[in-house]
């Protein structure tokens, strides 16, 4: 049986790894100086905030924002791929920030056809969602069961549109 110590130590690892995979995978998604933001949710301060601060330098509070941000709120799918490596981090232990509910993320990600990104792009996400769950899993079978539940309504494969004309 491998000590819990170095369980936990191997599940930071893998986190850790999982979230530098995320923002390395999405680096080529740059944020236009001008980034359209939605102005229901954000006011200008905020919006200016978001538009110059360095990805990882976004505070908690700002990344608990944009990982609650409504899915069809984003300007563009290439915006939220910009900013998903500081939203994956954000919901990630040891920050774990609490999203909308707890499905949120795997809406937003479906929302924005995952299923039919890049497989580098859609492995990064699936490697982030089973640390988390590996790290959840350590602490609270609850809360790795929610996660697990959650994780359920992702869509990894792409949804097959009847041929024209089947009607
Ligand atoms: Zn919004």
């Amino acid at each position: 049986m491998v000590p819990l110590m170095s369980q936990r130590v191997a599940c930071d690892e893998a986190l850790r790894a999982a979230i530098e995979g995320a923002y390395s995978a999405f680096e080529n998604y740059r944020r236009p100086a001008d980034a359209s933001f939605c102005t229901f949710c954000y006011d200008e301060t905020e919006i200016a905030y978001l538009r110059v601060t360095d990805l990882k330098a976004i505070d908690g509070e700002h990344a608990r924002r944009i990982a609650w941000e409504s899915a069809d709120h984003w300007d563009s799918v290439d915006l939220y791929k910009h900013y998903l490596p500081r939203i994956l981090a954000a919901l990630a232990p040891p920050d774990r920030c609490d999203d909308l509910y707890p499905e949120h993320i795997f809406e937003v990600l479906n929302h924005h056809q995952l299923a039919r990104w890049p497989e580098s792009e859609k492995q990064v996400v699936l490697h982030w969602a089973q640390a988390v769950g590996e790290a959840l899993a350590l602490k609270s079978t609850e809360d790795a069961e929610e996660w697990r539940a959650a994780t359920a309504k992702l869509r990894i494969e792409p949804i097959e549109l009847p041929a024209a004309g089947s009607e």
